[in-house]
Formats: C-alpha cells, structure tokens, sequence
C-alpha cells in the first residue's frame, strides 16, 4: 500500500517523532501551518474516522491532551485540534490523524470560518432529518 504515514510509521520515512505508543506515533508535521504543527497519527492504517477502531479512537483525545500539554512549552495562546475526513474536508493523507496546530494572536493561519444565517425552520427540519435516521 503506498501510504506515507504507514511509511513513516514503518520508520521507511524519517521524520521529527515528539512520542510514539503502541497505538500512535506523534510527528512534527513537515509542512505545518504554524510553529510545532503536531500531527497524532494511528499506527494501524484506517482512512478516516469512518474506519477506525473505537477502542484506538478512545485513546486519542486524552493522548492529543497530554502532547498539548507539551507543546505549552512554545508559549501559544490557543490552539487547534483538527481532524479531516475525506477529500472534501480538505484530507490529504487518507490515513486517520488528528492535527493539534498551535495558535497566536493574530497569526491568521486559515482555519477559522464565519457562520452564516439560517432560519429556525431550516434548523428545525435538519434537526428531525438527522436524529430520524
Ligand atoms: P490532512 O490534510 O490529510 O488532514 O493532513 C495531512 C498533513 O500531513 C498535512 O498537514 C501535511 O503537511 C502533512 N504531511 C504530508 N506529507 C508529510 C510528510 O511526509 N511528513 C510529515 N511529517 N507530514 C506530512
Ligand atoms: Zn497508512
């Protein structure tokens, strides 16, 4: 399979590893949108959340804390946890990772989006739509 994050997880890809366990492998991204870009990668290959393990799944946000907690170090005054799924979300690599991407005052790095107005009844159709399925 010609996925990089199993490469670099295979260790056939060299890259900046800040922690790995059993079930991740934590990596300075190569391209990152801010200073100490992080990326939480799952060492078993699933494409997206669609197809993780639950069990591995559980384990990443209290693992995505704990680098957080780390990357306090860089002194940031926000930060993002994104996690894509699918090309129309803006994945790229189709092996399941969450990003933690560190934030400054006024850095406008592209992740922010405004909201636009909708009526109640849209709201409220969507609502039944959704917890009816
Ligand atoms: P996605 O857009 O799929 O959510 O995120 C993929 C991320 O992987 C991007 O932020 C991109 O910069 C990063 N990336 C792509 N290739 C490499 C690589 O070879 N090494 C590392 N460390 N990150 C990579
Ligand atoms: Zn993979």
């Amino acid at each position: 399979m010609d996925c990089i994050f199993c490469k670099i997880i295979n260790k056939e890809i060299p890259s900046f590893i800040l922690r790995e366990d059993d079930d991740f492998l934590v990596i300075l991204d190569r391209f990152p949108a801010s200073v100490g870009h992080t990326l939480i990668i799952s060492k078993t290959h699933s494409e997206d959340i669609f197809s993780i393990d639950r069990g591995i799944l559980k384990k990443a946000m209290p693992l995505a804390l704990d680098v957080a907690n780390k990357l306090r170090v860089l002194n940031f005054d926000g930060l993002n946890i994104v996690q894509n799924n699918r090309k129309a979300a803006g994945q790229t690599v189709f092996h399941f990772h969450m990003h933690l991407i560190p934030r400054w005052e006024g850095d406008s790095v592209p992740i922010n989006f405004a909201g636009r107005e909708v009526s109640v009844e849209e709201l409220e159709e969507l609502r039944d739509r959704i917890i009816n399925a």
